[in-house]
């Protein structure tokens, strides 16, 4: 079922009030810098708390602004227009971190983290993939004993983004008999800076204002209250989270193909070759009319999601749609940006290289596109069901 979209005058001024945020804290040429120095901009978690911002999907009873998700994928895209980096750490807050409480949390971790997260004190990192576990997230071999007044785990996560600054690590372990499979899987709750832990920062080619880290846990002691949703039932939380985390991604990837696109269109328009503006040439200007004609499909898509959610529809694998196409799409649309703005493109600091950079990531970072189309397939009944 589709619905008519359009933007609500109030919709309209949050969304000005987003570009006001970013253009005054966040200006492009500081996004050039922190991109280059690796310095993520965590200075704006403060500010969007005291717009509101960080509570805008949160019912008013539990202090946020109660406004509808899709309000929040416009928000998602303006971030993503403006400041991919700053898309993602609303992202982590938000859908990783509050998300997750409402979804998982029990009424004590909600009024203990919930209040901090929308005072914009930090995010959740979730934990889930392991050197043996990426795709196949039914191979978690961190293991999680009882121990005297709650448990003690042991293993090693990989690849996990804002674990150092986290107010909490959201870690899967096992803690049932199986070996293998989502029976038996428990979260918990940890301390990023508690005895046990061994925090390796990994250098990365793009992103990089979104710290990512390998971490050994040995013999890490949790207490029994840490144990987030229902014990070995971890993965019905986990698909919550991953559903919100797609959500949220999808969002701002639209918003991200955007500007490339119009990155390259302003170039096509003023570069001149040939005597005439490269943008004359048929095959570059039907190659951009291509692109935004994708990314206008991948947005439809994604506030088709977004209306879905706000109606209360099962949305599983409308949300591996659209985070299939519009990563896809964002990665084939800064491809093509390279190409039209060519050396240009290339110099380190153009904006077009890092959208390109940033975009490699999202076809396999929180699910590849290969496993969003088994999940697909498999709502259709076809495959075979996967742990995601
Ligand atoms: C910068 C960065 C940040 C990250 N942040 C986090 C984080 O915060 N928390 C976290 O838990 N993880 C995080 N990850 C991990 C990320 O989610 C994984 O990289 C992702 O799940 C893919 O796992 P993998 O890299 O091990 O690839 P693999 O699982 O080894 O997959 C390799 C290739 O094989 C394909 N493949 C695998 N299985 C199948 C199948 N059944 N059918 C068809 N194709 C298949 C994949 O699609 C992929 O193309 C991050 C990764 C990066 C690089």
């Amino acid at each position: 079922m589709f619905m008519a979209f359009g933007t609500t005058e109030e919709q309209h001024l949050l969304l000005e009030s987003v570009d006001r945020l970013l253009m005054r804290h966040l200006p492009p040429d500081e996004i050039r810098r922190r991109d280059a120095e690796a310095d993520p901009p965590d200075h704006l978690l403060p500010l969007m708390a005291e717009m509101g911002l960080l509570g805008l999907a949160v019912p008013e009873s539990q202090g946020g602004a109660g406004a509808n998700w899709q309000t929040m994928a416009l928000v998602q895209e303006r971030l993503g227009y403006r400041a991919t980096m700053a898309a993602l750490l609303f992202n982590r807050v938000t859908c990783f971190g509050i998300m997750t409480l409402l979804s998982s949390g029990s009424e004590e971790q909600r009024a203990t983290y919930l209040p901090r997260m929308l005072a914009g004190e930090g995010a959740f990192a979730l934990a889930l993939t392991e050197p043996g576990a990426g795709s196949d997230a039914g191979a978690i071999a961190t293991r999680a004993k009882p121990s005297e007044g709650g448990w003690s785990l042991t293993g090693q996560k990989l690849w996990i983004s804002g674990a150092a600054s986290a107010l909490k690590l959201v870690v899967a372990a096992r803690t049932g008999t199986q070996r293998r499979g989502s029976d038996g899987i428990t979260l918990f709750l940890v301390s990023p800076d508690v005895d046990g832990i061994a925090m390796t920062p990994l250098d990365k080619i793009g992103n990089r204002c979104s710290p990512t880290y390998d971490i050994a846990f040995d013999g890490v002691f949790v207490p029994g209250d840490a144990v987030l949703g229902t014990l070995d039932a971890g993965f019905d939380c986990l698909r919550k989270t991953l559903f919100f985390g797609r959500t949220g991604l999808s969002a701002a990837v639209v918003g991200t193909a955007q500007a490339a696109v119009d990155t390259a269109a302003a170039h096509a328009r003023e570069r001149v070759q040939f005597d005439r503006p490269i943008g004359r040439f048929q095959t570059l200007a039907h190659r951009l009319a291509i692109m935004q004609t994708e990314v206008d499909q991948v947005r439809l898509l994604v506030r088709n999601l977004a209306w879905a959610i706000d109606n209360g529809e099962d949305c599983a694998r409308l949300a591996a749609q659209a985070k299939w196409a519009a990563t896809e799409t964002l990665k084939r649309v800064t491809d093509h940006g390279m190409q039209i703005m060519a050396s240009v493109a290339y110099a380190a600091d153009s904006d077009m290289q890092r959208f390109w950079r940033d975009a490699r990531l999202y076809t396999f970072g929180e699910g590849s596109s290969e496993i969003q189309l088994d999940l697909i397939a498999h709502d259709m009944g076809l495959g075979k069901a996967l742990d995601r």
